[in-house]
């Protein structure tokens, strides 16, 4: 008992002793630190809650915080995000005015950014971005998975690996999580599901630019981010930020899917970001004889991908093997690359690289009646 409590009380004094750059006062005094736990074998994590005007100033205090505790006895790494608190205590938050920051930078040592987004959840948008991650990398592409919804991460369970914590490296940058051929992150593995559930707007934004740029993703020719599901504040702040070489959206064939597929496109068709094309999954169910049923209707998603102007780039069938692969932690494309799915994602990811070849300039333009 007393060994799990002796380092507590020593991170504690340790981050006491930096003080607040708002407050004066020491980090724990000034309230700033939340979510500190150890684990048994000395992994220590915590979050940094900055006032969100003036979240700059606490970069270099988090970096500051992770070198304190990773020197004390019993510790054997740290994970540290900073997060961005709302505002003053009366004023209530301005809605329409998240300030994204607009740089072309793009992440270091990432070749080109792709986003896979959906209008709705419950798609299979997050089993495609893994599997298509999983096809760009056997078509011998260095590839990154960045799961990208803070509030419910898919990619631990997707790609087996929930019990990994990525391990800081020299230099302060966190290295990602290798399984199956690719570098992930999540923020599943940085903090406790329930504490991020909670963060506000911009907190979930900050850990989204960390995930970013606090990452040793270098070298990567891709880096996929999976989008969480919508059309709301985080993938509007991510996409005005980035240079995407691309977006792939999925969608199933259900006519309210499809409605939501047009407002995806018209929102990265004001961002510029060319739009590779459109995936469409649980396009239909083959019984045991072989016959396809369409459960959700025929072809929709190629119809209104063809409506929009941009490219169609296959269906995926419901498919019980893969699901029975997602939940098992397996990529089904890296742990059984012959299955007839598998097939049909490197056939998708093929033709999302030939877009993405022509496709550096803007999307053609998209009319809305
Ligand atoms: P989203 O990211 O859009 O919320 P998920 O990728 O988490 O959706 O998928 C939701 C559920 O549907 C998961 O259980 C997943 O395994 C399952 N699923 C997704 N696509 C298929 C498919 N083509 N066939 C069978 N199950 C699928």
């Amino acid at each position: 008992m007393n060994n799990r409590l002796a380092p507590l009380e020593a991170i504690e004094a340790a981050l006491n002793a930096l003080s607040d750059p708002e407050t004066g006062a020491g980090l724990m005094a000034a309230g700033r630190v939340a979510g500190l736990s150890i684990r048994p074998d000395g992994r220590v994590s915590f979050t940094i809650e900055a006032p969100s005007a003036s979240i700059d100033r606490y970069h270099s205090v988090r970096e500051a915080a992770e070198a304190a505790v990773r020197g004390l006895a019993g510790v054997t790494a740290v994970t540290v995000v900073l997060t961005a608190h709302g505002g003053g205590a009366a004023r209530p938050a301005p809605r329409a005015q998240p300030q994204p920051e607009r740089r072309a930078e793009g992440v270091a040592g990432v070749a080109s950014v792709i986003a896979v987004a959906s209008a709705k959840g419950g798609v299979g948008k997050s089993t495609v971005a893994v599997n298509f991650a999983c096809a760009l990398a056997k078509l011998g592409k260095r590839v990154g998975l960045l799961d990208v919804d803070v509030y419910g991460p898919s990619l631990p369970t997707l790609m087996g690996t929930t019990a990994h914590k990525p391990e800081p490296k020299r230099g302060g940058k966190l290295a990602p999580v290798e399984a199956w051929g690719l570098k992930t992150m999540s923020i599943g593995y940085l903090v406790d599901p329930e504490t991020a559930m909670v963060w506000r707007g911009p907190m979930a934004t900050s850990a989204i630019r960390q995930m970013l740029d606090e990452v040793d993703w270098a070298p990567l020719d891709i880096l996929v981010l999976d989008l969480p599901p919508g059309t709301g504040d985080a993938q509007l702040t991510l996409v005005q930020r980035l240079p995407l070489a691309g977006v792939v959206i999925v969608s199933t064939p259900q006519q309210m899917a499809l409605a939501d597929v047009r407002r995806g496109i018209g929102m990265f068709e004001k961002t510029h970001a060319p739009i590779l094309g459109v995936v469409e999954n649980m396009a239909w169910y083959e019984t045991p004889s072989g016959e396809r049923v369409a459960l959700f209707g025929e072809g929709g998603a190629r119809r209104t991908a063809e409506e929009f102007g941009v490219p169609f780039l296959g269906e995926i069938p419901l498919d019980v093997r893969l699901r029975e692969a997602s939940d098992e932690g397996k990529p089904l494309v890296a742990a059984e690359p012959g299955h007839p799915i598998a097939e049909r994602f490197l056939a998708i990811a093929t033709a999302a690289l030939a877009n993405m070849a022509v496709g550096q300039k803007p999307a053609p333009a998209i009319r809305f009646e």
